[in-house]
C-alpha cells in the first residue's frame, strides 16, 4: 500500500463513528459479526444524503437516465450468465498452522499474516453467498444474494426500453444491497460482506463507447469534489490487462488515499455488449435496440459508473476529520458539505433553566424542522453543546440567549470559521437556508 499518510489514522474514524453514533459493530451484544455494521443515528442520515445527492445528480437532474429498484433474489440462471458462477472468485490460501484463511493476492512472501506459519497453495473461492428458495433445500431451489446490483438492470433492459420509450444513449440507475462472501472482511466498513452500490448501467451505441466512457470518468470523478473530497487525497488507476474482468474492455478506477493507503471507491467500466448478448443466449430473449437510421437492431455497449455507498460514506468521514487548536483546546470537527452533513442546524439554549428560553428555542427548533434536518439540545452547557455539533459535522449552530427575549435576535454560529452573527428571528430560516445553499 501507498506509504502517504492522511491526517488521521483509522482507530480515531471507528471511535469517533461509535461515540457519535455514525456506525456500530453488527451484534455487538453477541461479540459481532464479521464483514457487517450497523448504521446509527447520524451515520444512516449520512448514508442516505450520499444516496440522495447522487439520486438527484444521476436521475432527477438528467434527461437521459432512469431508476430501477430490482430485487435482491434473482433467477439463478442470471448469474450462470453474467459469469459469476463460474469465475466470481477469490483466489484463497490457508494457514496450516492457525488455519486461517487469507486472499492469495493479500499475503506477501508467502507465509502467515498472522503467523508467519506455511500456507496452503491457493484455490478459488466464489464470493457469492448462497440461500435456498422454497422449503426445500436442494440444487433445484439454490440461488444466490445478488454480489452487483447491475444483474437487475441488464435482464429489465427491454422493460425499460419499452416503458420509457428511451432512445440510445440512455442509462438505468439503481441503489441497493449487494452480498459478497469476503474471506477477508476488513478496513472497518470499506471491505464488509454486506454493502450497499450506487451503480449506472449506461447504454450507448457500439463505436461511441470509448467516448462515453471518457465522460463517465470525468463526471464521476468530478463528483467527490463536488461534495468537497479533497482533490489530492483522489485519484484515477487505470486497471492493467491482466487485472481487468472478464466482461471488461477498460476499467478506471476512481481511489480514495484512506488512512491504510489508496484504495477503491468507485470503478467505472466499459462492459461491452458482453452482457446483453449473455441473458439474450441464456434466457432465449431478444435484447437489442432497433436503430432508426440505419434500420438495423444493435447490441448497445454499456458503460458501467459502480460505486459502494459504504466506502464513499467512509471516505467523506475521513476526509472531513479536523482536529484544531482553539484557546488551547482541541477541536474536533467533521467539515462535511452541507448536503452531507447529518443535521444541518442544531438550536441550543444557553440556559436550560429559564422555561422561556427553552420554549423559544423548541419553536423555532420546530419550525425549523419542516424545512431542514435541525437538533434541538439542551442537556450539556453551550461549550459542550457546540463541541456534539461540530464532531458530528452540523453546519449551523443557532443559540438563544437572555437577549433573545428583548430583541428577538439569535446568535447563528458557523461550524467551520466559527463566526458567529446575530440575526432577527424573523430571517433566520432564509439565513440559514442561504448558508446551506438551499436559498
Ligand atoms: P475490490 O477490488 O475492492 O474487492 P471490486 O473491484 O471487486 O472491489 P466492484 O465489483 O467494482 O468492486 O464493485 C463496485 C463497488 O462496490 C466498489 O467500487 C466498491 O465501492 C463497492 N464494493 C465492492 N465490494 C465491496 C465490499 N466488500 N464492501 C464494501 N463495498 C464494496
Amino acid at each position: 500500500m501507498a506509504e502517504e499518510k492522511t491526517t488521521v489514522d483509522m482507530d480515531t474514524i471507528v471511535s469517533l463513528c461509535k461515540r457519535r453514533g455514525f456506525i456500530f459493530q453488527s451484534s455487538e451484544i453477541y461479540g459481532g459479526v464479521g464483514g457487517s455494521w450497523d448504521y446509527g443515528p447520524f451515520g444512516v442520515e449520512l448514508k442516505r444524503n450520499i444516496k440522495d445527492v447522487w439520486w438527484r445528480d444521476v436521475v432527477h437532474r438528467r434527461d437521459d437516465i432512469v431508476g430501477l429498484d430490482a430485487g435482491i433474489l434473482m433467477h439463478p440462471k442470471v448469474w450462470e450468465a453474467s459469469g459469476h458462477v463460474e469465475s466470481f472468485t477469490d483466489p484463497l490460501v490457508d494457514c496450516k498452522n492457525c488455519k486461517k484463511r487469507f486472499r492469495a493476492d493479500h499475503v506477501q512472501d508467502g507465509v502467515c499474516p498472522e503467523c508467519g506459519g506455511e500456507l496452503t497453495e491457493s484455490r478459488l473461492f466464489n464470493l457469492m453467498l448462497k440461500t435456498f428458495l422454497g422449503p426445500v433445500e436442494d440444487d433445484a431451489s439454490l440461488t444466490y444474494l445478488r454480489p452487483e446490483t447491475a444483474q437487475g438492470m441488464f435482464v429489465n433492459f427491454a422493460n425499460v426500453l419499452e416503458a420509457s420509450r428511451r432512445k440510445l444513449p440512455f442509462g438505468i440507475a439503481q441503489i441497493g444491497k449487494a452480498f459478497r462472501n469476503e474471506i477477508t472482511p476488513r478496513n472497518f466498513t470499506f471491505r464488509t460482506r454486506e454493502f450497499e452500490q450506487m451503480e449506472i448501467e449506461y447504454f450507448v451505441k457500439p463505436g461511441t463507447d470509448e467516448e462515453w466512457h471518457q465522460r463517465w470518468v470525468e463526471e464521476r470523478f468530478d463528483w467527490y469534489l463536488r461534495y468537497g473530497m479533497r482533490k489530492e487525497y483522489l485519484r484515477l488507476r487505470q486497471h492493467e490487462g491482466d487485472e481487468l474482468a472478464h466482461y471488461s474492455k477498460a476499467t478506471y478506477d476512481i481511489e480514495y488515499l484512506f488512512p491504510f493507503g489508496w484504495a477503491e471507491l468507485e470503478g467505472i467500466s466499459n462492459r461491452t455488449d458482453f452482457d446483453l448478448r449473455q441473458h439474450a443466449l441464456f434466457s432465449g430473449r431478444e435484447l437489442t435496440y432497433f436503430d432508426e437510421e440505419t434500420g438495423t437492431h444493435i447490441v448497445p455497449y454499456i458503460i458501467e459508473p459502480s460505486g459502494g455507498i459504504d466506502r464513499a460514506a467512509l471516505a467523506f468521514l475521513v476526509d472531513a476529520y479536523r482536529e484544531e487548536k482553539v484557546r488551547k483546546r482541541k477541536r474536533v470537527v467533521l467539515q462535511l458539505h452541507p448536503d452531507l452533513a447529518p443535521v444541518k442546524v442544531a438550536v441550543l439554549p444557553l440556559l436550560r433553566n429559564r422555561p422561556e428560553l427553552v420554549d423559544l428555542a423548541k419553536e423555532l427548533a420546530s419550525d425549523l424542522r419542516m424545512h431542514v434536518t435541525t437538533a434541538y439540545d439542551d442537556t450539556a452547557s453551550i461549550g459542550r453543546l457546540y463541541r456534539r455539533q461540530d464532531e458530528i459535522g452540523t453546519p449551523f449552530c443557532v443559540t438563544v440567549d437572555v437577549d433573545s427575549l428583548e430583541d428577538h435576535a439569535v446568535t447563528i454560529r458557523a461550524r467551520d470559521s466559527m463566526d458567529q452573527v446575530r440575526v432577527p428571528i424573523p430571517e433566520v430560516r432564509q439565513t440559514l437556508l442561504d448558508g446551506l445553499g438551499r436559498g
